[in-house]
């Protein structure tokens, strides 16, 4: 048994490699998405270490170019769930009483193999499924997902160092035990690195998880799986369970050893997650812990102080890329009058140069939105402004899914603060934009507050420190991760800890200590060196 206080050294984010023309790792991506893209591959569950082929199968393809054919997954349901369930338990036993550096030296490595052999690999497997340009991808399949694991596992060494105080005859200690039965990790498309931390960061801390990626990104999941084994991560201690939502979810939900819910997605799925969580609760040996983010209606709101320039740039990088699918993507502006003229036609001129396109032509700004079910709902929004009497569309509107699920940068304008794609999470490259008066700058900022249900991002522009001032203090409860003259989109690990109030989550903020210490429960040690032989107290003394 090993008896050091071992350290980890303080990391430092990954650095983003930029793939410009002529570079080596520009020719080796090049090289991994063909070797990739020339196979079929089929994806099993892992259950106990062991692949699971169900049967029960659906078509993986890339969205940009649907026609073509990435694998087969085998879908889950409840006999699997059950026995992933069973194996997982069993394999508790030897996990949550391994020392922790043993456990954390996995994911350490994982990081190592991420970022080192497998760093194109985890590129190009992103890039196909779930159409990243290599940007998009390398920032967070590579940068992101490898700062999650090794800050993850910093962090967790300053939990365990934090001890209470100890007053002269006893000793008292607290020791931080992983939960009572499996966390179960409910994960979304869009992040490659959110989909690997949501079940890895329970994991290391000593539980053992149930993983339900998304059918949109199972693919590149799958490969996140493989770099964990590789790493050493023992058997049945993440089990891996593709499937449709409530397929996995309710026999999931139905277990009495569910300690706890870590997700990611969207608003109305939590909400039904937690219903059933609460519906079922008399069931449960323990009260789960629920840590959810869900979406936003992230805003950037502009003073006419603002420097009219840099907010175009921001305007088009936080709204646009990755086809705006980020809960953190800025989707509705405020914009007053005096700059707006000035600003909506920089804003049009730079929307015009994108490119949208297939992800292996690194000359593409944008690819394609995930599914079919994306583009109709993004394209559903589209029409709707388009017919609207109160709104005009002053960019793109056009969409077409004859090869992939592509659809331009648009910009809508409108006369009305309440507009429907003011206020509602689109998901897409559409950024609504409203044009304020002046000396209704105050009331505006009223109305920025309580136009959506969310609280996720937002940004404020202002050259103005009094301004910048007034508008923070207003919009305090507006945003969980709050942008000053900057974009409302790009949080690193370490630097700007994320996630939302109001209903865009619990606001645990992944990337940071506080969401690990969701995944421990606390056992409070006193040990007294001389206890009491007399039970009588002072006061009840003779006078
Ligand atoms: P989604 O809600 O459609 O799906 C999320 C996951 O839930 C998927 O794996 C899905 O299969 C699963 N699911 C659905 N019903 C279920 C059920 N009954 N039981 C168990 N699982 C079920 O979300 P999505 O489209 O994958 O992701 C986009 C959403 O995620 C957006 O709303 C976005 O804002 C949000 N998001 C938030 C953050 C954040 O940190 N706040 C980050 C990324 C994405």
């Amino acid at each position: 048994m090993s008896n050091a206080y071992f350290n980890i050294q303080e990391p430092v984010n990954e650095p983003y490699l930029q793939y410009a023309p002529g570079s080596a790792e520009r020719a080796a991506l090049k090289e991994v998405l063909k070797e990739q893209k020339e196979k079929e591959i089929e994806i099993p569950a892992i259950i106990n270490g062991k692949e699971v082929k169900t049967g029960r199968t659906a078509d993986v393809v890339m969205p940009h170019n649907h026609g073509h054919k990435l694998g087969t997954v085998h879908y889950c349901g409840e006999k699997e769930v059950e026995q992933a369930i069973e194996g997982a338990l069993e394999a508790r036993k030897e996990w949550a009483e391994m020392p922790w550096q043993e456990r954390v030296a996995i994911f350490l490595k994982a990081a190592d193999i991420i970022t080192g052999p497998k760093r194109f690999l985890m590129n190009a497997t992103t890039m196909m499924a779930q159409s990243k340009t290599p940007q998009q991808s390398e920032i967070e399949a590579v940068g992101e997902l490898a700062d999650f694991f090794r800050f993850n596992a910093w962090y967790l060494t300053k939990i365990y160092k934090d001890q209470p105080h100890s007053p002269d005859g006893m000793w008292n200690r607290v020791e931080y035990r992983p939960l009572e039965g499996f966390v179960f990790a409910v994960t979304p498309f869009n992040f490659t690195a959110i989909a690997a931390n949501l079940p890895s960061a329970p994991a290391m801390c000593g539980n053992v998880s149930i993983w339900k990626p998304s059918p949109e990104s199972v693919y590149s999941s799958y490969y996140v799986m493989q770099v964990l084994k590789e790493a050493g991560l023992p058997d049945g201690v993440i089990q891996f369970l593709p499937g449709e939502g409530a397929d996995v979810g309710d026999p999931a939900l139905e277990s009495e050893h569910l300690s706890g819910l870590h997700f990611t997605g969207s608003m109305g799925t939590f909400n039904q997650l937690w219903k059933t969580i609460g519906n079922n609760i008399e069931k449960y040996n323990t009260y789960p812990r629920i840590v959810g983010e869900t979406g936003g209606k992230d805003f950037i709101f502009a003073h006419n102080s603002a420097d009219v320039d840099r907010l175009t740039i921001a305007a088009v990088r936080g709204a646009f890329e990755y086809q705006g699918q980020k809960c953190s993507a800025a989707s509705r502006m405020y914009v007053p009058k005096s700059i707006s003229e000035e600003f909506e036609e920089k804003l049009i001129a730079e929307v015009d140069k994108i490119k949208v396109g297939d992800v292996e032509d690194f000359s593409n700004f944008m690819g394609a939105v995930i599914s079919r079910k994306a583009f109709d709902k993004i394209s559903g929004y589209i029409d709707y402004a388009k017919k609207a009497d109160d709104a005009e569309i002053i960019a793109g509107g056009d969409y077409d899914d004859s090869e992939g699920y592509f659809i331009q940068p648009t910009v809508i304008k409108t006369t009305n603060p309440k507009f429907k794609t003011m206020e509602e999470e689109i998901f897409g490259p559409v950024l609504t934009i409203y044009v304020y008066e002046d000396d209704k700058f105050e009331e505006t900022l009223d109305l920025c507050d309580n136009t959506s249900p969310f609280a996720l991002t937002g940004a404020i522009w202002s050259r103005d420190r009094y301004v910048l001032k007034q508008m923070a203090d207003r919009l305090r409860q507006s945003a969980g991760n709050f942008y000053i003259n900057d974009k409302p989109t790009a949080a690193v690990v370490n630097q700007q800890p994320f996630g939302g109030g109001r209903k865009s989550g619990t606001n645990d903020k992944a990337g940071s200590i506080a969401n690990l210490y969701k995944w421990v429960s606390m056992r409070s040690m006193k040990e007294t060196y001389s206890a009491p032989l007399d039970w009588r107290y002072p006061y009840m003394g003779e006078e």
